[in-house]
């Protein structure tokens, strides 16, 4: 391919057009003004009293000027001028000497006195006004200059708004999407994104697909069009995408949502325009949006007005995603931390229908980040990886970055050879201080109660008959909550009073757990309480399980029931009451079961302070089958189960920030 269709297929690349140069050209133009040659007066530069004694006195002086009451030029006589050693001062054709001067009155005196004492010598004296052209030229011209500037400064934001053809002009239309061409920036492969293997497994195929598109297309199967990963900021998402690049060998395009809305009109939905455009001309490739929300969120919610700007913004990239064809290999990927506000029109099939889990790293995960980071970095050979891993609960890929970065730094600062284990301390401490500050670190002391919290809903759910099968607990923080458990709920809709009972005494788990072991409880049962109170009221009064309440249901579906209830004073009284005894029966319930297991309770706890996170097998280990489900029932729960159906017990929230 020759250089110049090269350039073709770079198409916007080739009109990129910079406007700072205009900028630059009006400075040079100013400053250049200062040193047009003969702008200023030639001669030598001598002082006032330098003319009187070497000159004037000497009769050396033919004529005089006298410009603006200022300076003076100095036009001397043949019969000076062949004493004259200079040979520059003399060849030159203006004025031979000036001099500034220092008060007009004075000047006049003295010159008056001499030419008087010295009538012989007749000397020609003019008054002289003469404008500096360039003082009245920067004075009317600078002024023009500055607004100008702003003028174009205004249009070429404005221009954006005139849609497409407008925002060409002014290149403010243009993506901002920096391309990082396949041959040279994406060397990033899965081996530089640590953990994740999850992750990884579901964005293989469609890595494949951008390898071998045929072999998919042939078979007229439909490749996913997008994919969305979703997980809190460092998590390595970026880097995810990146990596899918680097491995399909494909160009990679890389936005960022908040890119694409600016402060004018019409701005975001061009720039989404051209962004297709050129991975259009670059496919097959991987166009990546990260927070997507800043332009996914749900349209016509919150604001009054709308934000029409930022909905622009989203149809425009509703259109293009529908407009591209997979077959053309443009596979985009989204990140984001809030998937809940997106607009559903995003997650619709044939958009974004894959939701890829980037979650912040276990202790294992966080392991095989300190070793991806620690390897291109010379360290002493007896560093404890582990040990890290396990010191940095809460940390995601990019703080673990930020550590290894940090204990390379203090150890050149102390001018060492190689890195040592005590500057990895230094930079963990330094780090955890930088997240303190952000609330975004849990104290070990909050460890250690979501540990017996989360112990205590394991516990519980594992000895009480009717509960869930747990796939697994964890402490590793998620969003706001500080740890969680999660289970495989049973494929039904019919509950009977026993199984709500126990998931009830489930839920209550963490919060008895905190209870018996440190004779207190803390705020992060808020979410499980929530839950269990409204299960008691849906038994006591929509399911009709209170005998006292009896057999009648006040289902309040449309909120009306904030207006008027449906039942009296006295039933109103009842069902409080009902639930609250209730809710005691099942805590005392908790409370004696976990007292009888309060040695599995602390094992458990124990184990997920040191791994953080147990999964189904590992209880096994630890405590023994599960009750319920030893033979001769044995029941093949949990097998094969998608994680769409799990159920996850978000709970024990850090109240924090
Ligand atoms: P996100 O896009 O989720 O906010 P990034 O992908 O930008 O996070 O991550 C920032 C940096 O943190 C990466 O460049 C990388 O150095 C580091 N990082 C994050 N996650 C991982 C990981 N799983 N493995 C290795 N490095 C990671
Ligand atoms: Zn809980």
């Amino acid at each position: 391919m020759s250089e110049q269709e090269e350039k073709d297929k770079n198409g916007p690349k080739k009109s990129k057009f910079n406007y700072y140069w205009i900028y630059g050209l009006f400075i040079l133009v100013v400053l250049g003004i200062q040193f047009i040659p003969g702008m200023t007066t030639p001669g030598e530069e001598i002082n006032e009293t330098a003319f009187f004694n070497n000159y004037l006195k000497q009769g050396k002086v033919e004529k005089i000027n006298i410009v603006n009451k200022d300076f003076v030029e100095v036009y001397l006589n043949e019969k000076a001028l062949a004493s004259e050693t200079d040979e520059a001062a003399t060849s030159a054709k203006g004025p031979h000497k000036k001099f500034t001067i220092l008060s007009m009155d004075g000047f006049r005196n003295d010159l008056n006195g001499q030419l008087e004492a010295n009538p012989q010598n007749a000397v020609k004296v003019e008054m002289v006004d003469r404008t500096d052209w360039r003082g009245g030229f920067l004075s009317y011209l600078l002024p023009l200059i500055i607004i100008v500037l702003i003028w174009l400064f205004i249009m070429r934001r404005v221009s954006g708004s005139m849609g497409g053809a407008g925002g060409q002009i002014f290149n403010i239309g243009k993506s901002k999407a920096t391309l990082f061409d396949k041959d040279t920036s994406v060397s990033v492969t899965f081996n530089d994104v640590a953990g994740l293997e999850e992750a990884k497994e579901e964005v293989v195929e469609i890595v494949d697909f951008l390898k071998h598109p045929s072999k998919y297309t042939a078979l007229g199967g439909k490749i996913p069009k997008g994919a969305l990963l979703v997980g809190p900021p460092g998590t390595g998402k970026t880097l995810m995408a990146k990596a899918m690049a680097g491995e399909a060998k494909v160009p990679f395009f890389s936005i960022s949502g908040s890119d694409f809305v600016e402060m004018f009109v019409g701005v975001g939905a061009s720039r989404v325009r051209d962004l297709f455009k050129q991975a259009r001309e670059k496919a097959p490739c991987i166009i990546f949006i990260d927070e997507i929300d800043a332009i996914g969120r749900a349209r016509g919610k919150g604001m009054v007005q709308g934000n029409d700007e930022r909905e622009n913004t989203l149809n425009q990239l509703l259109v293009e995603m529908d407009g591209f064809s997979s077959k053309k290999g443009i596979i985009m990927i989204a990140a984001t931390n809030r998937p809940d506000v997106l607009d559903s029109a995003l997650l619709r099939p044939g958009r974004f229908d894959r939701q890829i889990v980037i979650d912040r790293p276990d202790i294992k995960g966080r392991e095989a980040i300190f070793k991806v980071h620690i390897k291109p970095l010379k360290v002493v050979d007896d560093i404890d990886i582990w040990k890290l891993a396990a010191q940095t609960p809460g940390f995601v890929g990019a703080d673990v970055a930020n550590v290894c970065n940090e204990a390379a730094l203090i150890a050149a600062r102390k001018g060492k050879k190689a890195i040592t284990d005590k500057d990895f301390q230094d930079a963990i401490d330094r780090h955890i201080g930088g997240l303190e500050r952000k609330s975004r670190i849990i104290s070990p002391d909050e460890r250690e109660i979501i540990a017996y919290h989360e112990a205590g809903h394991a516990i519980c759910g594992w000895y009480l008959e009717h509960a869930d099968p747990l796939l697994k607990v964890t402490i590793v923080p998620r969003g706001m909550a500080g740890g969680y458990a999660q289970y495989i709920p049973k494929e039904r809709f019919l509950y009977n009073a026993d199984e709500l009972n126990d998931q009830m005494c489930m839920l209550l788990g963490g919060r008895v757990a905190e209870d018996i072991i440190f004779g207190k409880v803390s705020t992060g049962a808020q979410n499980d309480l929530e839950r269990i109170t409204q299960m008691a009221y849906g038994m006591v009064s929509v399911y009709g399980m209170s005998e006292k309440v009896g057999n009648v249901s006040f289902n309040d579906t449309n909120g009306e029931y904030n207006f008027k209830k449906p039942y009296s004073e006295e039933t109103s009284k009842m069902i409080d009451e009902e639930v609250r005894s209730m809710i005691k029966l099942a805590y005392a319930k908790t409370k004696d079961l976990l007292k009888d297991k309060q040695s599995e309770l602390e094992m458990i706890a124990k184990e997920l302070l040191k791994t953080e996170i147990l999964f189904k097998s590992d209880l096994e280990r630890l405590i023994g089958i599960r009750p319920s489900e030893m033979p001769p029932q044995e029941r093949a729960a949990g097998i094969g189960s998608p994680k769409a159906q799990t159920d996850v017990d978000e709970d024990i929230q850090t109240n924090k920030g």
